[in-house]
């Protein structure tokens, strides 16, 4: 009553309350919130527009009160006697990541939340001032464009300032194999003009920071410590450095004999003058190494990268272990280079100088941006906005790519798996949507919630499609782009607005030969666990068709390796490849060769005899042999390293073990006799 009349007043504008005033009122209950009145009236609460029935005006709710109010979605859903506001919009229930899904209300619930989830992984553009920023990692998109299908609300949020996909032709059909589950092929001439390309920027910090307050600083220092002089030998390499002479070729094949001749008598000119070039050439190379040597241990191959200032030069070029920033120790009087770190080829994007606390000291560290280049690869991740995703499987040439009666070909090729049990209608209508809205020139509304079932989406679009001259479902008969004959079946084909996921192959495949392994154990190690960002599992497709799920246990950066444990050596039991085990656990593991003594079995009680002169060192078990009485003859008879003779325990032989059985034996005889 309180909070109905609290309401009431501030809604109107009367008794000075104001419109944002939050009237919580919790109904006694069993087990809930404590009852009672409930006012907030602080700043910086969070609020949104309703409509107040009783007065037919705008009312503002907020977090606290809501739960416990009727608020009908649109007017016919308003029950008399319960329900005290109305949505303005019935799109107002859902948020701004969830009103981007087009056609949403027509896609199976769990989806749209899919969506919500991958749209945050989308690859866009994550800023107005990328040029100002150094994140630690960040992913652009160059090729963002507008969607064709977009709601109002799009627009209203700016979100073109943000594109975070392309528009794709998608045609959904089982074509080659290579779209097979959710894999997906790309047309190869889509990407060569561009479609989904992105970069990667990635900042790293060179340089000292200070370990504690009276430590000594300057004792390292940017750049070189006698700049004028290298640049002087550097400019003495450049002009110092012959003219080439000009090479010789030989004449046609219907040469005459003088121009044979003559060509012989130039080729030994030029031969002559080449050899004295290149050994010009070396000792100008060799003085100008020698010298800048001299300078502080001064690298000549480093100014390749670097500048006389001993920072790299912006779009240079940099792969694993090239110099990326020079520095001076002062107290050793010698220049060092920090390298770069990282499998892929990177483009110094920007160098900047971070200026020391104190402001008397030298700079002690810089930071750079990289740029990777990411252009879409096998492997990499796509979706659409309605919770389908996708691994590319293939980048298939346009020429063998299936094509309609107008000469369209798909960007994108998807399987119709991926409908029947994932229901995602909202997809076919954008396909339809997006196809009409490209015919017509013109963007659609998406906004979900708009048709019904007297006014269906699939009728108004298809009548949009008629009048473009196309079908009305949607559909084409398409023709195959290797035989060139008329598919058996008309073709969903439409476009779609896809987007590229930043779960890249680059960033997770593993590759590993032979790499650290444990001392103890000699079984490859274990490092680290992967990425923080890791979320769940995700189908490399038919990328990696892979009998089991690999279970990743290794950091990639730390050259581990892929885990088969014991789930997976079941499921490779069960598949019958008990062979790919011995080659997996055994061969490729720790494959070692012990002795083993052939009648008592164990590892433990082998013994290396003491070489005896015309002999050849023998291995024995001295569990099966018995001291020797003095009465055995020469040959019979072996001694361990301590002097005592022994007899028999000849019965021994070489197997191959696993490294860890080694290991296991000693423990377990460790535990038995301490
Ligand atoms: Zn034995």
């Amino acid at each position: 009553m309180i909070a109905d009349t609290l309401r009431y007043w501030k809604v109107e504008g009367s008794h000075d309350l104001p419109l944002d005033l939050e009237a919580g009122y919790v109904p006694e209950s069993n087990g809930g919130q404590y009852p009672g009145v409930y006012l907030f009236s602080q700043q910086a609460r969070m609020i949104r527009p309703v409509k107040y029935l009783p007065l037919d005006k705008e009312d503002f709710v907020g977090p606290f009160e809501q739960p416990h109010m009727s608020i009908a979605v649109n007017t016919e859903e308003i029950i008399s006697g319960e329900s005290t506001h109305v949505e303005f919009d019935p799109t107002n229930i859902l948020s701004i990541v969830a009103n981007m899904t087009p056609f949403s209300d027509f896609n199976q619930s769990p989806r749209n939340m899919y969506q919500c989830q991958m749209s945050k992984q989308a690859m866009g553009t994550p800023g107005t001032a990328m040029r100002y920023r150094t994140d630690n990692k960040s992913y652009r998109l160059q090729t963002g464009q507008t969607p064709i299908v977009k709601a109002p609300l799009y627009d209203e949020y700016g979100l073109d300032n943000f594109p975070n996909g392309m528009n794709a032709v998608v045609a959904v059909i089982s074509y080659t194999g290579y779209d097979m589950d959710d894999a997906m092929i790309l047309n190869k001439s889509s990407y060569e003009r561009g479609f989904a390309y992105g970069t990667v920027y990635k900042t790293e910090q060179y340089g000292w920071r200070e370990k504690g307050r009276g430590e000594k600083t300057g004792q390292m220092l940017f750049g070189f410590a006698e700049q004028e002089s290298i640049a002087q030998v550097l400019s003495d390499y450049e002009s110092g450095t012959p003219v080439a002479p000009n090479p010789v070729y030989k004449p046609d094949t219907e040469a005459s004999q003088t121009e044979w001749e003559e060509y012989a008598t130039k080729k030994e000119e030029y031969d002559k003058a080449k050899q004295a070039y290149d050994s010009e050439v070396r000792k100008l190379e060799k003085s100008t190494k020698d010298r800048l040597n001299s300078l502080g241990r001064v690298q000549f191959r480093w100014f390749k990268q670097l500048d006389l200032d001993g920072l790299p030069i912006v779009g240079q070029r940099v792969e694993d272990g090239d110099p990326v920033a020079a520095y001076y120790d002062v107290s050793k009087k010698e220049a060092k280079v920090f390298t770069y770190h990282g499998s892929e080829v990177a483009f110094i994007e920007e160098v900047r100088l971070l200026a020391h606390e104190n402001p008397d000291q030298p700079c002690q560290e810089i930071s750079i941006k990289f740029r990777i280049p990411r252009s879409p690869q096998i492997g990499d991740k796509f979706a659409s906005r309605h919770g389908q995703k996708g691994v590319c499987s293939q980048k298939w040439p346009a020429a063998d790519m299936p094509f309609t009666e107008s000469g369209m070909q798909p960007d994108i090729i998807i399987n119709p798996h991926a409908f029947p049990s994932r229901m995602t209608i909202g997809m076919l209508v954008e396909s339809l949507a997006g196809k009409a809205g490209a015919l017509h020139g013109v963007t659609q509304d998406c906004t979900p919630f708009k048709f019904d079932e007297e006014n269906t989406a699939a009728d108004y679009f298809g009548h949009q499609l008629i009048k473009a001259g196309y079908n009305y479902h949607g559909n084409e008969p398409m023709y195959s782009g290797i035989t060139g004959e008329e598919l058996q079946a008309d073709i969903y084909i439409g476009l779609v607005y896809y987007q590229r996921l930043r779960h890249m192959v680059n960033d997770k495949f593993q590759v590993r030969t032979t790499g650290k392994i444990s001392e103890l154990t000699h079984q490859p190690i274990k490092v680290r666990i992967p990425d923080p960002w890791h979320s769940g599992y995700f189908s490399l497709g038919a990328l990696l068709i892979l009998l089991m799920q690999y279970r990743i246990i290794q950091g990639r950066k730390k050259g581990g390796g892929i885990r088969v444990g014991e789930m997976e050596r079941d499921s490779m039991l069960a598949h019958g490849a008990a062979f790919l085990l011995q080659d997996r656990l055994l061969n490729c593991s720790d494959y070692t060769q012990a002795w083993i003594c052939r009648t008592c079995g164990t590892f433990m009680s082998i013994t290396p005899t003491i070489m005896k002169p015309g002999l050849k060192p023998q291995v024995r078990c001295r569990r099966c042999a018995t001291k020797a009485t003095g009465f055995e003859s020469e040959g019979e008879t072996w001694e361990d390293g301590h002097g005592n003779v022994f007899v028999g325990g000849e019965s021994t032989t070489v197997v191959a073990i696993p490294y860890v059985l080694k290991y296991v034996p000693s423990m377990s005889m460790e535990a038995v006799f301490g």
